[in-house]
């Protein structure tokens, strides 16, 4: 057994809590414009867990957190002429209240479209707020829409949600798959985005998905939000083979602490019972496929899910758990192929990472590892910010 005396821990405390400032730390997607649609929803309030808001500016202050990107994100509905104007709205109105926090807290937060932006931005003051498109089913059949939304800041698009789309298949859609892989338009759309210099992002999609376009794309691509299949298996996160093929292509995949993903779940007999007869009564496979539900039942029955979850309780997985997830991509896929995407306001919540403002405790874990300034530097936004030069430099010039 590692001894260590009190001295030795508060130095390393005090080492962790240096490192931690002196990163340029990022985390690659926080679902907060959800939270910002909220009538009265304040952001200079430092919310209890009750008022389930993980991103609030106490929090991102009190966990040292430089730049982040925030996920309009959008679930899927019918791809229809009407499904896509009803959605681009709802794009629209998420986009709005995005620059209306900004406007409203410029020495706090503002709008970063690159990363030496980002940076600038952070020396001046203020925290570097990215945008990412979750789901490109506002894309719809016309391709323009992904240059009106680079327009608007978007830097990644998350090709699909819970379902299958237009453009690729879902890692999660109860129907199975549909194009397996990308479709003809999919592949279109990858090719606009790397002329655009938006970064393609595979958290949702399909193995077939992640394969085409590892395969269709001219540079390397993300999971914003995605894990490690050895160390919980499901379909959101990755295998080892996709992480050294993802890494082989100079990608890389940001870590979810979504707790079910982060480590299996140990689940009472109770709570299973309870969950069998859940996905019994709503006609689903598992719980993941709640998403793929029609928005009419989405909502009772997520409603109806987290009662379930008060009763019949799963212990949350730890920050050691994210650490194990870290260590994972690192042996499998390298240093420089993992970063952070804690998915906060979008249902993560771990024992010792409850909110942004835990995020010291992640990178103290990971001192503790022996992770060192500069690979610490890497999984804090080294690794993405390489991605994304890469992508931006990658645009295609008009031809004079
Ligand atoms: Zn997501």
């Amino acid at each position: 057994m590692p001894t260590t005396t009190p001295a030795a821990e508060a130095r390393l405390q005090t080492r962790a809590r240096l490192l931690h400032e002196r990163a340029f730390t990022l985390d690659s997607h926080q679902d907060t414009p959800g939270n910002l649609l909220r009538p009265g929803f304040d952001l200079t309030h430092d919310h209890r867990p009750d008022e389930k808001a993980q991103v609030d500016l106490p929090k991102l202050r009190r966990g040292g957190l430089d730049a982040a990107f925030w996920a309009v994100y959008v679930g899927q509905g019918p791809r229809t002429a009407e499904g896509y104007a009803a959605i681009r709205q709802e794009v629209e109105a998420q986009f709005r209240v995005i620059e209306q926090a900004l406007r409203h807290y410029p020495r706090e937060l503002a709008l970063a479209t690159s990363p030496d932006q980002a940076r600038r931005i952070r020396r001046a003051g203020p925290r570097a707020i990215f945008i990412g498109l979750e789901n490109s089913y506002p894309v719809g059949l016309d391709l323009r829409w992904l240059e009106t939304y680079y327009r608007r800041g978007a830097r990644y698009v998350t090709l699909c949600h819970s379902s299958n789309n237009d453009i690729c298949d879902s890692a999660t859609d109860p129907t199975g798959p549909e194009h397996h892989g990308l479709s003809d338009f999919g592949r279109e759309a990858i090719r606009e985005m790397n002329r655009l210099g938006l970064m393609v992002d595979t958290s949702h999609t399909s193995d077939d998905t992640f394969y085409d376009c590892l395969a269709g794309s001219r540079v390397p691509i993300i999971a914003s939000h995605s894990g490690c299949r050895a160390l919980s298996d499901t379909p959101r996160n990755l295998s080892d083979a996709m992480l050294r093929d993802l890494a082989h292509a100079g990608g890389v995949v940001q870590v979810n602490l979504f707790s079910p993903y982060v480590k299996t779940e140990v689940k009472s007999a109770a709570r299973q019972q309870a969950e069998a007869a859940f996905c019994a009564k709503w006609g689903l496979k598992t719980f993941l496929n709640v998403y793929a539900l029609p928005a009419a039942d989405r909502t009772p029955a997520l409603a109806e899910y987290a009662r379930l979850e008060v009763d019949f309780p799963v212990p949350l997985n730890t920050v050691a758990d994210v650490a194990d997830q870290i260590d994972h991509v690192v042996q499998q896929a390298g240093i420089d192929h993992v970063g952070i995407g804690s998915d906060f306001d979008g249902g993560s919540v771990l024992n010792g990472l409850a909110d942004v403002g835990d995020f010291p405790s992640l990178t103290l874990e990971l001192v503790r590892r022996g992770y060192r300034a500069r690979d610490l530097n890497r999984i804090w936004s080294g690794n993405l910010f390489r991605v994304m030069r890469t992508v931006a430099r990658g645009k295609v010039r008009p031809a004079r």
